[in-house]
């Protein structure tokens, strides 16, 4: 029987919605046998998934996808099978969460500035089992005390890039995002470069050490998908793929929308230097 996987999913570690026992449960539901737990900026929801996995043989990877900026641009650098209980990673990984949470304080002192007083730090903390808080959880509240009627709205008017409220984060390039992972062991590949658009730096990327393409990713015709496996052959780079599953709040996905053959995951096994 074929085995499948969905290499990409959040948990309310980081901005889904969805606990431990929730993913494992739609990742039995959709016929999965492996999944990747890769919260932003935090290895906090790995331990508990594989815990909530174990009586059902689900297969849990380890991963993290890392907020990187080149040239003002948002870039998401997946990280798989390192050594995430390493201390010093950990220590490297509680930088940028407390980053995230003085983020969140200029965030919420901006929307005081435009007349929305009425947030607290702790509110919005609270809805993150982690320290990796972030826009969706600050759109939430937004949602929740009537300043806005959607998610989308408050990334339209106060938090997307540029916006009234935005707050730029934790400056990490991915070149070092790339070394920061290859010193635990681990693989690093680009997220979602069908939606990041920077096809024209991967050379580059792969010069540092990037070890593979998301080429399967939600709303990708197979013909992107193929470009981005030829781009990753190319470069001698593995391709993964994934849901990018955030509970309910991205709507349009889910554990499981993107399925990929096994076959990748061990191919991914096999390009990190510690499974070799
Ligand atoms: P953060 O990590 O705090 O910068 O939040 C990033 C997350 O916010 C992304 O993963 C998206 O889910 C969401 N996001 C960013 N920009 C937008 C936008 N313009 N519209 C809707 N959601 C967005
Ligand atoms: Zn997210
Ligand atoms: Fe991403
Ligand atoms: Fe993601």
């Amino acid at each position: 029987m074929s085995k499948w996987a969905d290499l990409h999913i959040h948990t309310f570690y980081s901005d889904s919605t969805s606990s431990p026992q929730e993913v494992i449960q739609q990742a039995i539901d959709q016929g999965l046998s492996c999944i990747a737990i890769a919260d932003h900026d935090t290895v906090d929801g790995i331990a508990p998934t594989i815990e909530a996995a174990k009586e059902f043989g689900i297969e849990v990877i380890p991963a993290i996808e890392l907020s990187a900026e080149l040239n003002g641009k948002d870039i998401h650098i997946l990280a798989y099978l390192f050594d995430y209980q390493n201390e010093e990673l950990n220590r490297q990984l509680e930088i940028m969460q407390n980053a995230r949470i003085q983020r969140m304080e200029q965030m919420i002192d901006k929307l005081k500035q435009l007349g929305f007083g009425n947030i607290s730090l702790e509110e919005v903390c609270g809805l993150v089992h982690s320290k990796a808080v972030g826009r969706p959880h600050l759109a939430l509240v937004l949602k929740q005390k009537g300043y806005v009627t959607s998610l989308q709205e408050a990334f339209d008017r106060f938090l997307a890039d540029g916006a009234a409220a935005y707050v730029p984060k934790f400056k990490q390039t991915p070149q070092e995002a790339i070394e920061l992972i290859k010193k635990y062991g681990g693989v690093t590949v680009l997220a979602h470069p069908m939606v990041t658009g920077v096809d024209e730096l991967i050379a580059q990327f792969a010069k540092w050490g990037l070890g593979g393409l998301e080429a399967f990713y939600p709303n990708t015709p197979a013909k992107l998908s193929e470009f981005y496996c030829n781009l990753a052959s190319k470069h001698q780079m593995v391709v993964t793929g994934g849901s990018d599953a955030h509970g309910a709040a991205k709507k349009h996905t889910f554990v499981g929308r993107v399925k990929i053959p096994y076959d990748l995951v061990e191919k991914l096994k096999q390009s990190v230097p510690t499974h070799a």
